[in-house]
């Protein structure tokens, strides 16, 4: 059930109401809004009835909840979350664009990739420093290399840097670098893995995985902010299907469907769904047609040299143009786009020393 209080309900007043909770085994969860506090209470404990609650000082109404996914429910926040990636808003009135190379493969693959997406209007970067790869003889991403790669592209651009996490023993450090978690297709499951995400300050990018319904989706998303991170962004990314001409089916139904379940904002991966590049700007502008907040988009300077997921990047000219295509699109739908950026030309790409990036408060 969740417990609105009334606007400018009092810390004590909340309290007391977790407090009594706490006593009846419940967690309370207090999600503070920019208006009102809502109370998320979940457990396996005995669940009070309304009027009891009800009475509490500060209390407005209480909504009980009958699907299994409480915290991330709609009822929770009707109007929509609001999730910010460094100073960027992913849920609000502007349609976000994330977009960079599957994985980061080296500097001037990383540093020319992020300019010419932050030029066309990207308003965060993405790169895989670990990838999860369906053979172990592929590239297995460079590690903690990239998330240095990726710290200094966010230094060198302003752009915030999203990347995935594979293990629970990689949260750490990847929290030290990036901007936002990633939580890949194939661990969308990996309940260990969600909670301790759900225990980082940083936001997490949760993909659906390849054949998870949209309530297991939604459940995975719920392990997350039941251990108190509620900075969670969806990420459609299509789904195994009988079709094989595509990589994956897009479910450009689970954005609608996903968007009346929960508060949570929703994106696009276009690239992944395709898997093939000249099929990526199609199912962006259905994805943004479909009302989802933004965009994931794979781009590569030179995709027939990368390292993976090559037959399905753009290139830097192609997603260009994806993004003049998307503006009228953008707007007939009432929302914005970050028009294209000019970006300061950093004078001569250099790679990065391993160690260079120490005490320049580069992490985080
Ligand atoms: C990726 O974003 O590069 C990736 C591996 O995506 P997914 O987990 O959706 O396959
Ligand atoms: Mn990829």
């Amino acid at each position: 059930m969740i417990i609105v209080m009334r606007m400018g309900a009092t810390e004590a007043e909340i309290n007391e109401v977790s407090r009594r909770l706490a006593d009846l085994g419940l967690r309370a969860h207090p999600i503070y809004g920019e208006k009102r506090t809502v109370i998320g209470a979940v457990g396996e404990g005995r669940f009070p009835d309304r009027e009891s609650l009800e009475a509490l000082p500060g209390v407005e109404r209480v909504i009980p909840i009958l699907e299994p996914f409480k915290l991330v429910n709609r009822a929770v926040n009707p109007a929509g979350s609001i999730v910010r990636v460094g100073d960027v808003p992913i849920g609000g009135e502007e349609v976000v664009i994330i977009a960079g190379p599957c994985a980061v493969e080296s500097w001037p693959q990383l540093i020319s990739t992020a300019r010419a997406v932050k030029a066309a209007g990207a308003r965060i970067l993405r790169g895989g420093a670990f990838k999860p790869r369906t053979s172990p003889y592929s590239f297995q991403g460079l590690g903690k290399e990239a998330l240095e790669l990726l710290a200094r592209a966010r230094q060198a651009t302003g752009l915030p840097v999203v990347t995935e996490v594979l293990s629970v023993r990689q949260v750490e450090l990847v929290a030290q670098y990036a901007d936002a978690l990633q939580i890949g297709a194939r661990n969308m499951q990996n309940f260990e893995l969600l909670r301790e995400v759900g225990r980082q300050n940083k936001p997490v990018l949760l993909k659906r995985g390849l054949s998870a319904t949209i309530e297991e989706w939604l459940m995975a998303a719920e392990y997350i902010a039941s251990e108190g991170n509620q900075q969670i962004v969806l990420v459609e990314r299509g789904i195994r299907t009988y079709e094989n001409t595509t990589r994956s089916t897009l479910d450009v139904s689970a954005v609608v469907v996903a968007r009346g379940l929960t508060h949570l904002p929703i994106l696009v991966d276009p690239s992944h769904a395709a898997g093939r590049r000249d099929w990526v700007a199609g199912l962006g502008r259905a994805g943004i047609a479909a009302g989802a907040d933004g965009l994931m988009i794979e781009v590569h300077p030179n995709p027939q040299e990368a390292l993976s997921d090559g037959p399905q990047a753009l290139t830097p000219e192609m997603f260009a143009e994806l993004m003049r295509a998307l503006r009228p699109l953008v707007l007939a739908v009432g929302r914005t786009l970050a028009p294209a950026a000019t970006v300061p030309d950093q004078g001569q790409v250099t790679p990065v020393a391993a160690g260079a990036l120490e005490g320049l408060g580069l992490s985080g």
